[in-house]
């Protein structure tokens, strides 16, 4: 399929049908850069008639995707990992650059896209299908097949590596897909396309339409033409995207926000537990859908705890994305540096701030905030209720097992948790009291491929990882086979 409408140079395009393409309507956004908030490039600013040829381009290629054995769909996903591995450098510039991710974090981003890919490939080469026998009656069994077209709706953080957490299960299972990135974001998504022409990727198999979510994401949400609609983002968008999915009838993923409970016992691995929070929840900007912002401490461990947390705060580098020493950098987008600011500000008010909360000095542009500590932080306060989304810590104080859980439960959110003790039973104890999909004792963020990962509450409708994520782009068909004679009722055929 050809789209015609010219590029003008500097802008990021769409990429449809194989070929890359402006706005229907030659519309376009600007791109900023986070150190400077200054434009630096324009996006292809998409709508429903984007939209529109992208979904005919990926519904034109389904059928041969579809058709393509699994063995050669898994080879063409260890093809892709290695286009993404060799762009390793230039992904991570774009990262750092476009987000504002330290480049010394952003150089894990394209080992991790990889990973994603490898695994999957693995997954979709081992995965059987289902029989079941009744005697000598009946044997049934399942097959699986690629439901159709996938809209995939991605956030701006970490943006390559989510979306190939998306792409990597869908093109897996043999669906074909429209990507939409987060506009402010969508300076990597522009490698996709040269990674997935050099891996051999049939033109029309993978989609990308930039612009805005209201826009371009909703048009994508309601094309019928897109029975799957598989969403990473905040809650408040995930809740509307799963009411326009109803009027549709279409299947969705929902991975949604987060305001993690890290619970430290009095008996941790106190220096382990300061580094793995520390870490957790200012690294990637503190800008982590899976980050420790509540930090739950119980309380002979209490003073000492927060003193260190607030030092640890305090001495984080922030600096230029790109400078190799810089521990964080500046948030993504002006807008979010507002918002999160305003959350400091609140907090100010609601708890006791112990660190952070200014621009540093050195810095004068750029959405750069040394990270915020607030400590004796109330379950009631919106610091502590709220995804801030930003390098902020919420720091409270518990004194047995029974208050941790239920300080750790009592947010709308429920997608990770961690644990620090050296008592392992009660470990396992909390661990199965906390509501959420993901928990980690005396760990820091370390995921395992072939595991559920998702929320529960408000962090998330489903799970992903592994066959999970293959079950959401197929279609199981039960096929029942006599064996024998079946039992026959006679219907109208008398006494
Ligand atoms: P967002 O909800 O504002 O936007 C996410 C995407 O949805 C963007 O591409 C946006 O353009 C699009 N969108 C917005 N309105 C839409 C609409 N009406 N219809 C269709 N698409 C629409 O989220 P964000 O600010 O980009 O990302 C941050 C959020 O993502 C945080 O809440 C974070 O916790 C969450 N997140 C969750 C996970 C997870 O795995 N659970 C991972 C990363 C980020």
């Amino acid at each position: 399929m050809s789209t015609t409408t010219p590029l003008p140079p500097s802008v990021i395009g769409h990429w449809i049908g194989g070929e890359t393409a402006g706005a229907a309507d030659g519309r376009t956004l600007d791109v900023t850069d986070p150190a400077s908030n200054r434009p630096y490039a324009k996006v292809a600013r998409g709508g429903p008639t984007d939209v529109a040829r992208a979904v005919d381009a990926a519904r034109t290629a389904f059928p041969a995707w579809a058709a393509t054995a699994h063995h050669e769909r898994a080879r063409l996903l260890h093809r892709i990992a290695d286009a993404v591995e060799e762009r390793h450098d230039r992904l991570a510039a774009y990262e750092s650059y476009d987000c504002g991710l330290p480049i010394g974090q952003a150089w894990g981003q394209a080992r991790r896209a990889a990973e994603n890919f490898r695994h999957f490939a693995g997954v979709i080469t081992a995965l059987g299908e289902e029989a079941f026998r009744q005697g000598e009656e009946q044997l049934s069994y399942v097959v699986r097949s690629p439901a159709g077209v996938a809209g995939l709706i991605t956030p701006w953080n970490t943006p390559f590596m989510l979306q190939s957490w998306k792409l990597a299960p869908a093109l897996a299972a043999g669906c074909t897909i429209v990507l939409k990135p987060a506009e402010w974001t969508p300076l990597s998504a522009s490698l996709w396309p040269d990674i997935l022409t050099t891996a051999g990727v049939p033109a029309g198999v993978a989609n990308i339409v930039h612009g805005p979510g209201t826009e371009a994401g909703q048009a994508l949400v309601d094309h019928p033409g897109a029975p799957l609609l598989s969403f990473t983002g905040s809650t408040t968008t995930g809740r509307h995207i799963l009411r326009s999915c109803a009027d549709h009838l279409k299947a969705a993923s929902m991975e949604l926000g987060g305001k993690s409970p890290v619970v430290v016992f009095a008996d941790a691995d106190r220096a382990a537990a300061l580094d793995a929070v520390v870490f957790g929840v200012f690294s990637l900007n503190g800008e982590r859908c899976t980050a420790g912002s509540r930090v739950l401490v119980q309380r002979p461990l209490y003073e000492e705890f927060t003193r260190r947390l607030a030092d640890r705060a305090a001495g984080v580098r922030v600096g230029p994305p790109s400078e190799p020493a810089t521990e964080v950098g500046p948030l993504v987008h002006a807008d979010h540096y507002r918002r999160v600011l305003e959350y400091v500000r609140t907090g100010r008010e609601e708890a006791r701030l112990v660190a952070g909360g200014e621009r540093p000095a050195h810095l004068p542009e750029g959405n750069y905030l040394q990270p915020v500590v607030l400590a004796d932080v109330p379950r009631d306060a919106r610091v502590f209720q709220e995804e801030i989304f930003g390098p902020v810590a919420a720091v409270t104080p518990f004194d047995d097992e029974d208050e941790a859980v239920d300080l750790a439960n009592a947010t709308p959110y429920g997608l990770a948790a961690y644990v620090w003790t050296s008592d392992l039973r009660r470990g396992h104890r909390i661990a199965h009291a906390v509501d959420s999909g993901l928990v980690w004792i005396n760990s820091h963020n370390v995921r395992d491929l072939r595991t559920p990962f998702g929320g529960t509450k408000a962090s998330g409708v489903g799970r992903e990882g592994g066959a999970r994520s293959i079950d959401f782009y197929t279609e199981s068909k039960a096929v029942h086979v006599a064996l024998g004679e079946p039992r026959r009722p006679r219907l109208g055929g008398g006494p």
